[in-house]
């Protein structure tokens, strides 16, 4: 139904990482439409069913947290007001030494509430140890493009996909999970671009493409080294570029030349004609666009995978210019701005080190503080340490660790174990059940701040509703956590009083001001108030100098199948649901379009167990076992399944691998050995 809006709010979706623009229609202090803003530069109006249709029904849900929980004596959470509950929390939260206590910041927070909660994190109770999602969605892609560029982020812009001759995309299942980029590709496919997708399952663009390769789950690093041989072998590579662009071509190039393409075809599960076809459509069609997402990060192997991508777009010049680059596509909608803020153990905001004396100076000179030195620990450090009884307290915004990390199983027992446990969130999650205070938070539709987009968009969101009951926003939280814990300046009147800071400390976000983010926002770097921002990163040299080739030795996933264990559990997102689906599982309409989990499995493997669509079939990993409803699909490959983790009735991260790469420390999602039993 159609009811007329008293007024419209200009703001940014709260999913994914495109950061769609949107506009809220308000009537009556409650949302009730939502329309594309045809203004914002990322989106041009386009918004997918999530955007649409999944946001005022979560936002005005009758089970959003509205006052602050504090557990009693019989460990039931008890309604309290923020006073209790602010004082409760300090008293308990001083007692730990900061080696006692851990933070975990959120990519659904504002930049300005990441900021914050790092800030809480190093300035008040002593420790880096402050991490967030990204670990376990894109930090391999910040260890492996700083390494090969100086520079994590999206290379390019998705205003120049149109600019594309030829499109890469592999890990990623862009229209589902990234749609209104899949839709801007789609038109540049239109257009006359070529397209080579790269995938274990036959995902909706792959049936466009000119190329796609079905690969094996985690043989990614075999196939991407084997298209730069063929690269080198035909002479295809951009000599130029390489010359005075790059380092390390020649260790590369020696690695390459031992390498044997049949091996790489055989277990990748690609033909070498198909691998060579894919190479030399790539170094052709220029300027040719990476485009990745989770299936190439979520490995153990996930930094070498990063590397393997940025080596092709060096070897052939892909860099730079419009059209071209690395692109990673970002899942949450602040995942890239919490990154910049510094929630992460070893970076102040704008990534600058901890390690560095004079980085540490700069923040100790403007916090007022001494700030601890010592690199702070990762996510599933941070959950090894609290196993070892060495962190005891824990401060969690946003994020429903319980039901999104690997083995998740061990990570409920774990997080059980925590003297106290602090979780703010705008909804009850399998996390805040376990919490000693829950502190209710209000939604992106209730307050002021910036997210930054998946392309380093710097843009504005604005409140357009009333908080929930007592729901308060996560920056005012923190602030007042930091001024009862006897930190200095965290008194704020506003999210704008602390993005000046953040100016004051971020060189690339330092000519960022609200003011000039209502035009479409800004993408960083952005080092003064007359810079226009930078669409494409690494124009004339790349942020660390010159771009650096590395030579890569392939390693098979650490978890391999066999005679009881003999499919591959991949894993990935849906359309309709958003990561552990505390917003839109609260939505009727996107419930409707998919009411729950299942198991998509090759026809040639169900026929041999005998499986057809809706059988009750239990999934059991070396960790423990789920049920889901099957689903018989041709994309999926023989000896492969696939489910997404939306639901809790069915969680699959019981089944996944917390196996780590060794330099990101991100858990196996992609790639998990199972046995199947129909029930
Ligand atoms: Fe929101 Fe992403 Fe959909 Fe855009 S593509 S409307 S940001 S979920």
């Amino acid at each position: 139904d159609y009811v007329k809006p008293d007024s419209e709010t200009a703001t940014i979706c709260p999913y994914c990482g495109v950061g769609c623009g949107i506009k809220l229609q308000i009537r009556g202090g409650r949302i009730t439409g939502v329309t594309g803003d045809e203004a914002n530069p990322a989106s041009n109006g386009r918004l997918c069913v999530k955007g649409r249709y999944g946001i005022k029904e979560f936002v005005h849900h009758a089970e959003r947290l509205t006052t602050p929980l504090v557990k009693n004596r019989d460990g039931v959470q008890v309604a309290t007001g923020w006073e209790e509950a602010l004082e409760h929390t300090c008293s308990k939260l001083i007692r730990y030494r900061p080696e006692e206590t851990a933070v975990i910041a959120s990519a659904k927070a504002t930049n300005e509430e990441n900021y914050l909660i790092q800030k809480l994190a190093r300035a008040v109770l002593g420790t880096n140890t402050v991490d967030h999602c990204a670990r376990l969605c894109h930090s391999p892609t910040v260890a492996g493009l700083a390494t090969a560029f100086g520079s994590g982020a999206m290379t390019n812009s998705i205003g120049d996909i149109k600019d594309a001759g030829c499109l890469l995309i592999i890990g990623a299942n862009t229209t589902e999970t990234h749609p209104v980029i899949g839709f801007e590709i789609k038109k540049a496919v239109r257009r006359g671009a070529r397209l080579i997708v790269i995938n274990p399952v036959k995902i909706p663009l792959g049936s466009q493409a000119d190329i796609f390769l079905q690969l094996r789950p985690g043989t990614d690093v075999l196939l991407l080294s084997a298209m730069c041989k063929v690269i080198i072998d035909e002479g295809l590579y951009d000599s130029a570029f390489i010359t005075d662009r790059t380092e390390g071509f020649e260790a590369l190039a020696a690695t390459l030349r031992g390498f044997d393409l049949d091996h790489a075809a055989a277990i990748s599960g690609v033909p070498l004609d198909h691998i060579r076809a894919a190479a030399e459509m790539y170094a052709a069609a220029k300027p040719a666009g990476i485009f990745y997402a989770m299936g190439i990060t979520q490995h153990s192997h996930g930094t070498d995978n990063v590397s393997a991508i940025a080596n092709l777009a060096l070897l052939t010049g892909n860099l730079g210019r419009a059209g071209a680059g690395v692109n990673p596509l970002r899942g949450h909608n602040n995942v890239q701005g919490a990154c910049d803020m510094g929630a992460l153990p070893d970076v102040y905001p704008g990534y600058q080190e901890t390690a560095v004396e004079a980085c540490r100076q700069k923040f100790e000179a403007a916090w007022g503080v001494k700030l601890p030195q010592q690199p702070g620990l990762t996510i599933p450090e941070i959950m090894d340490a609290i196993d070892r009884g060495r962190i005891k307290a824990l401060y969690l915004v946003g994020d429903n660790l319980a039901l999104s990390d690997a083995d998740s199983n061990r990570v409920r027992q774990t997080l059980a174990k925590l003297e106290l446990l602090i979780v703010q969130d705008i909804f009850p999650t399998e996390t805040t059940d376990l919490a000693h205070v829950v502190l209710p938070a209000v939604s992106f539709a209730e307050k002021d701040g910036t997210f930054t987009n998946t392309e380093r968009r710097v843009q504005r969101i604005r409140r357009a509703v009333k908080p929930a009951g007592d729901a308060r926003p996560d920056w005012w939280i923190t602030a007042e956590l930091g001024k009862r814990l006897g930190g200095r300046g965290f008194d704020y009147e506003g999210p704008a009083e602390i993005f000046r800071e953040i100016n004051a400390l971020t060189p690339s976000y330092a000519g960022i001001s609200y003011d000039r983010l209502n035009d479409g926002g800004l993408q960083w770097p952005c080092p003064e108030a007359t810079h226009p921002g930078t669409p494409v990163l690494h124009t004339e040299r790349f942020t660390r100098g010159k771009g650096q080739f590395k030579a890569i030795e392939y390693r098979p996933s650490t978890e391999q199948t066999d005679a009881e264990y003999p499919f591959i559990l991949t894993t990935g997102r849906s359309l309709y649901h958003f990561h552990t689906g505390t917003m839109t599982r609260r939505v009727n309409g996107l419930l409707t379009l998919q009411p729950q989990e299942t198991l998509a499995i090759a026809p040639y493997d169900a026929a041999r167990l005998n499986i057809s669509d809706g059988d009750t079939i239990k999934v059991s990993s070396r960790r423990g076992e789920i049920t889901a409803q099957a689903e018989v699909k041709n994309q999926l490959a023989e000896g492969v399944v696939f489910m997404t983790f939306h639901f809790p009735e069915t969680a699959t991260n019981i089944l996944t691998s917390p196996a780590a790469d060794p330099v990101a420390g991100i858990p196996e999602y992609k790639v998990a050995a199972v046995k199947l039993i129909k029930v």
